[in-house]
């Protein structure tokens, strides 16, 4: 479930768009890997700059813009980003997706829909599977006891957070044939296991695809495919927490 956190360092390519850092963002990522302030937000904690929320100052630690309730812009920038690279990682696996406001709605609410739809994707009972991206943060920080603020999150709180999705959305996709998970990240890099599954899955289809496109088809199942699925599963475990970080800190924006 938990993993070397700069292991997403290894997938860095400074060519590809996703995955170019700009200096402000480096600056971020290591601050918040290393625990130290933030300079983008340590003026404003020394000066008491309230969040747009009203309830709360900034923290030099970005800890509160991450669990705030109100949605400014970077913390929908910051979900989006993973989001799509969730989506990415769906196309490569063969699967046509839809995202936003285009996934099926729920049966009882027409509200209600998650963030990602991939069509036929194979579950027996089911037609399509939806998930629903959900960063968690790993400390306090939007509790009115403003003592806990900033201290470490010692529940389930990954579980937490997906036993709520699982109640808004399962059993309402469930009644329209669609399967639904929830993917629960935490902002240092923790993956809930139903979404570390998912990713499995989709790597899986992944190499499959890969070993049909090469005429491969006889390999598929053996030692061979094996090891490249394992590789495959840990590049695609590395994209996401690299989403996952790049996400983080479009946050403090
Ligand atoms: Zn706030």
């Amino acid at each position: 479930m938990t993993w070397m956190r700069l292991a997403l360092l290894a997938s860095l390519r400074p060519q590809r768009q996703p995955t170019r850092f700009t200096g402000e963002i480096w600056v971020n990522f290591f601050c918040q890997a290393l625990g130290a302030p933030i300079p983008l937000l340590h003026a404003h904690a020394v000066a008491r700059t309230q969040c747009a929320c009203q309830k709360f100052v900034l923290d030099q630690n970005g800890n509160h813009v991450i669990t705030c309730k109100k949605k400014h812009t970077g913390a929908i920038t910051g979900h989006d980003h993973v989001m799509c690279v969730s989506v990415q990682l769906a196309r490569n696996s063969g699967l046509r997706v839809r995202i936003n406001h285009k996934v099926a709605t729920t049966a009882t609410d027409s509200n209600k829909q998650g963030d990602v739809q991939a069509m036929e994707f194979g579950i027996p009972g089911y037609d399509d599977l939806v998930w629903d991206v959900s960063l968690v943060s790993d400390r306090i920080s939007s509790s009115t006891q403003h003592g806990l603020n900033g201290k470490l999150q010692l529940g389930d709180y990954l579980n937490a957070r997906a036993r709520i999705k699982n109640n808004r959305y399962k059993r309402d996709h469930a009644a329209k044939n669609i399967a639904f998970a929830p993917a629960i990240l935490s902002v240092t890099g923790k993956i809930h296991p139903e979404f570390l599954r998912l990713l499995w899955v989709l790597t899986d289809m992944q190499t499959v695809k890969y070993f049909n496109l090469v005429g491969d088809e006889e390999d598929i199942g053996n030692e061979r495919f094996k090891w490249s699925r394992a590789t495959t599963f840990s590049y695609n475990r590395n994209v996401i927490g690299l989403a996952v970080a790049y996400g983080r800190d479009k946050f403090v924006y």
